[in-house]
């Protein structure tokens, strides 16, 4: 759900409309303050170890119960890979050294957009135990991951997979 800003966030003066750059932005008229549509932007990870891949069934919304990777909203406060490390380890208490980038996915989503960073990273520790937003955990082969509920997840995989390939 995107956030529609009425008040200013910095001095609290009602926002009214503002042509900029050819569209109408609520800005506030006693600051700088404009409620740029930014986009979402969530991470998720590739994990694996020894050819196999740590795919999670969601104890959440959305997708509660279907197959995806882990992931999650990145915090404003860390790096996206940070954050896909963060995510993985609060959902499969795995920890995973983050490799690189294995997609960026943009799809639009109401109200705006939403990115996806999707790493790659190689398991450094812990051990894959349930948790609230992930009551079941699996490795699977590379090539027996089931069907992923995000495209995003499945584009990443896809990547990962083809570029896994193409170094051996
Ligand atoms: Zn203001």
């Amino acid at each position: 759900m995107r956030v529609e800003f009425r008040f200013c966030p910095a001095c609290g003066q009602r926002l009214t409309p503002r042509e900029l750059e050819g569209r109408s932005l609520p800005a506030c008229p006693d600051c700088e303050f404009v409620a740029w549509p930014d986009p979402k932007v969530a991470v998720a990870l590739v994990a694996h170890d020894h050819g196999r891949v740590l795919v999670i069934r969601r104890g959440i919304q959305p997708g509660r119960g279907e197959w995806a990777l882990p992931g999650g909203y990145l915090d404003a406060s860390e790096s996206p890979q940070e954050g896909a490390r963060r995510e993985c380890l609060e959902e499969t208490h795995c920890d995973v050294e983050v490799e690189g980038l294995a997609c960026i996915y943009h799809t639009r989503v109401e109200g705006g957009g939403l990115l996806v960073l999707a790493y790659s990273g190689h398991l450094v520790g812990g051990e894959a135990a349930p948790t609230e937003e992930a009551p079941e955990l699996r490795w699977f082969e590379a090539d027996r991951v089931p069907e992923l509920i995000f495209s995003s997840h499945r584009e990443a995989l896809e990547t990962w997979r083809a570029s896994r390939q193409g170094a051996l």
